[in-house]
């Protein structure tokens, strides 16, 4: 812990004095650029005013303010301030040493002079800045210049007027001599000087040349030098034309340091020499050292007027082609490294270009593969490749083909192929082809797989007896196995693709719903229904299992349903056997005494009374012995039927086995209710059984127990049974009620 505050805080601190270096250095940097600016200015500043006071000339180019200018507009304004106090210091100290010491005219006027400087510089450097915020980035020369010329010349105006004003004060110069010649020379020096410095401070290091060319442009530039000295050298011929041709090759040589190195080192001469009254504007006549500064002042400025568009041009050319070739290079690369096998086919099938991919892909070398091979396309495939090809050139649309082509080793594979009409690049007016192919043939096999695997799948499927089907998360079948048919009657064909809701109709969709909708939440649902086909009923039971993708995303469910039509008949036929007497029909004793299990507990919660009536024939051995077992057993479905006649719906009939019935009525609360039925129930022996010839005369014994709060089946019977015995005592075809409780 202590350790991680003590590196956090060293972290900081190191931050920290990064930081304090970081701001030193960029401190130091500019006071080294101001100094530098300071002493550029000093220079010429006092260049301009020596020249002139020793020759007696006037200034022809006033080159501080175009230095300034410059240096202002290739830095960030932040520096400016800086900047501009170190220019006026400069012109302060340049104005000293150009008048050998300021005192003997006052402080006052070179500091009027100095800012009406000040002003001018300030003003083109704010409108050039707010127009072109990224001067070095920007290629828009044209506009460039005329912003800068026009502001330009409304500064030097403005300049000019100020500087004639306060020259009038001072020493009571001719106005509008003064505004001239101030105008003249600093247009020209913010102009040719400007745009140099600038150049010079964009290109910095480049300025010296490229390396290995370096000692080239030495040569031309001393060339130049030699070729303007010598015109200037002399005053008898009017040479200055001498001078255009070797600037120019210096500037197509040396583009814009040989712009810079060489506008500067023609206008140092010319400005020397007109000022040292050589050279040929000594010709004119009458040669006054204003009409000669004109003069040099328009020299210069056609010179520079004629080579810095050429200067322009060739960047700009060069930019251009710099990025045609980046961008040919670029596409081309792209080409020649694709994995995909890239062609440009001309009209007539031929290939103008061929990637190297063809050998990765297919084994052919590209000179191989350049004529049109036609028969290289699988001959299965050809016609239609070749209808491709046609409704390409008609339609111009791109197509996408996939065909087999013949490697070189013989075997075929799968390309996919993408082709567009394009108009040709080097055949003007002519459209071809641009051609990609990628290798699909594991595609094509993992499909051909795929298929192959779902074939089987569907002939095992089809072979199961239950309806197997996948359905999607919009409810729709994308798969049905053909068992479909046997239970439906529909096809699989018909099925897939259509919702659940189409096809299981209005009825049973809504059935569905619910079990569909679970199995979709990801549950997994196992119910049965029933439908209805061709008129007979049908039982089913499904199962649904959500279905999940190769990635484990969810994926609709699978329903595997079959026909339990045959179960659900057997399994009501057991619960029948289970609770049904066969041979009469009638509740058996299982049934009863579910029923009267029920029944006791109600009677009991309700303290309602419950009548047991057992019913026995009598002498029933004897019918058998005499008659035999069949006609016992009619006997037996008669009386049955008989008892069921005589009770109402609601009470409960059942053979308890052999010639023994029960009945059980829930709602019988008094005696003599009970003992009307008992005495319809003998009664209905009244009439004889017939069975095949005989007519039988048949009788009953009944034991019934009325009981309120028996306390328990057992007792309740026991009660029946005791009732029963004593009906037979007293000698049969009669009954004997025992009532308690009520
Ligand atoms: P009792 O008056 O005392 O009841 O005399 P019984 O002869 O009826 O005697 P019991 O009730 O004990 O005899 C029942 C007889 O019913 C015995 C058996 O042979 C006969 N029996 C039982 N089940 C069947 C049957 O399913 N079919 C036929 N035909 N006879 C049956
Ligand atoms: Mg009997």
């Amino acid at each position: 812990m202590a350790w991680g505050v003590q590196a956090t805080r060293t972290f900081r601190h190191v931050m920290a004095m990064h930081d304090i270096h970081q701001r030193r250095h960029a401190r130091l940097a500019l006071l080294a650029e101001s100094a530098g600016l300071f002493a550029a200015v000093l220079v010429a500043v006092s260049y301009s005013l020596l020249l002139a006071r020793h020759t007696g000339s006037v200034v022809t180019i006033w080159i501080t303010n175009g230095i300034v200018l410059g240096a202002l507009l290739a830095v960030q304004r932040s520096k400016w301030p800086a900047y501009l106090v170190a220019a006026f210091l400069g012109f302060l100290a340049g104005q000293h040493i150009g008048h050998g010491g300021l005192m003997g005219q006052g402080v006052a006027l070179p500091l009027a002079l100095g800012l009406t400087n000040g002003v001018e510089i300030l003003t083109v450097a704010t409108v050039v800045r707010h127009v072109f915020p990224r001067i070095a980035d920007d290629t828009r020369f044209l506009l460039l210049g005329r912003i800068a010329l026009g502001s330009t010349l409304v500064a030097c105006v403005v300049s000019a007027l100020l500087a004639a004003t306060i020259q009038r004060a001072a020493h009571g110069q001719p106005f509008w001599i003064t505004a001239d010649w101030w105008f003249r020379a600093h247009l020209l020096g913010m102009v040719i000087v400007g745009t140099l410095t600038l150049v010079a401070l964009l290109q910095r290091r480049r300025m010296l040349g490229r390396p290995g060319r370096r000692l080239l442009m030495l040569r031309d530039i001393v060339g130049l030098t030699a070729i303007t000295a010598a015109v200037f050298a002399q005053s008898s011929f009017p040479l200055l034309f001498v001078v255009f041709a070797p600037l120019l090759y210096v500037v197509f040589q040396h583009r814009f340091p040989g712009l810079v190195i060489g506008i500067a080192l023609i206008s140092l001469i010319t400005t020397a020499a007109t000022a040292l009254g050589t050279g040929p504007f000594q010709l004119i006549v009458p040669s006054t050292p204003s009409r000669q500064a004109m003069l040099a002042q328009v020299y210069l400025g056609v010179l520079c007027i004629t080579a810095l568009p050429v200067a322009l041009a060739l960047a700009d050319r060069r930019r251009l082609a710099r990025r045609v070739t980046e961008s040919e290079s670029r596409y081309r690369l792209l080409a020649d490294y694709a994995s995909d096998l890239v062609m440009r086919i001309a009209r007539d099938g031929s290939r103008r270009y061929v990637s190297p991919s063809v050998h990765d892909l297919l084994g052919w070398e590209v000179h191989e593969f350049m004529p049109y091979r036609a028969e290289l396309i699988h001959p299965d495939d050809r016609e239609r490749v070749a209808a491709a090809v046609q409704q390409l050139w008609e339609t111009r649309r791109p197509s996408l083909t996939q065909y087999r082509l013949q490697r070189r080793s013989g075997d075929y594979i799968w390309i996919e192929a993408l082709v567009r009409v394009v108009p040709s690049l080097d055949q003007p007016g002519e459209m071809e082809l641009i051609y990609t192919g990628r290798d699909i043939t594991e595609a094509m096999e993992a499909e051909q797989a795929l298929a192959d695997s779902e074939k089987r799948l569907r002939t095992i499927t089809d072979n199961v007896p239950a309806v197997i089907a996948h359905i999607d998360a919009h409810e729709r079948y994308t798969f049905v196995n053909g068992y479909v048919r046997e239970v439906t009657g529909g096809a699989p064909e018909d099925m897939v693709g259509r919702t659940v809701e189409e096809i299981r109709g209005p009825v049973l969709y809504p059935v569905l719903k619910p079990h569909i909708e679970r199995a979709l939440r990801g549950e997994t649902d196992t119910f049965e229904y029933e439908a209805e086909y061709a008129g007979r009923r049908h039982h089913f039971q499904t199962t649904y299992l959500p279905a999940t993708t190769g990635n484990g995303q969810p994926n609709g469910f699978y329903a595997l349903t079959t026909e339990i039509t045959h179960i659900k008949q057997a399994e009501q036929q057991l619960s029948y056997l289970a609770h049904y007497d066969v041979l009469t029909g009638i509740a058996n004793r299982r049934y009863f005494s579910e029923g009267i299990n029920m029944a006791v507990h109600h009677a009991a919660i309700a303290n309602s009374p419950l009548l047991v009536m057992l019913i026995d024939i009598d002498h029933f051995k004897q019918i058998n012995d005499t008659y035999g077992h069949a006609a016992g057993d009619a006997v037996l479905s008669e009386i049955a039927s008989r008892l069921k006649a005589s009770i109402r719906k609601t009470d409960l009939l059942a053979r308890l086995g052999g010639d023994e019935f029960v009945v059980l009525c829930d709602d019988i609360d008094s005696q003599s209710v009970a003992e009307t039925l008992a005495q319809k129930i003998t009664r209905a022996m009244d009439a004889p059984i017939v069975t095949g010839p005989h007519r039988l005369k048949v009788t009953l014994s009944v034991g019934a127990a009325l009981c309120r709060d028996a306390g328990s089946v057992d007792a309740l019977m026991q009660k029946a049974d005791e009732a029963l015995y004593r009906a037979k005592e007293r000698g049969r075809a009669c009954y004997e009620l025992s009532v308690t409780g009520l």
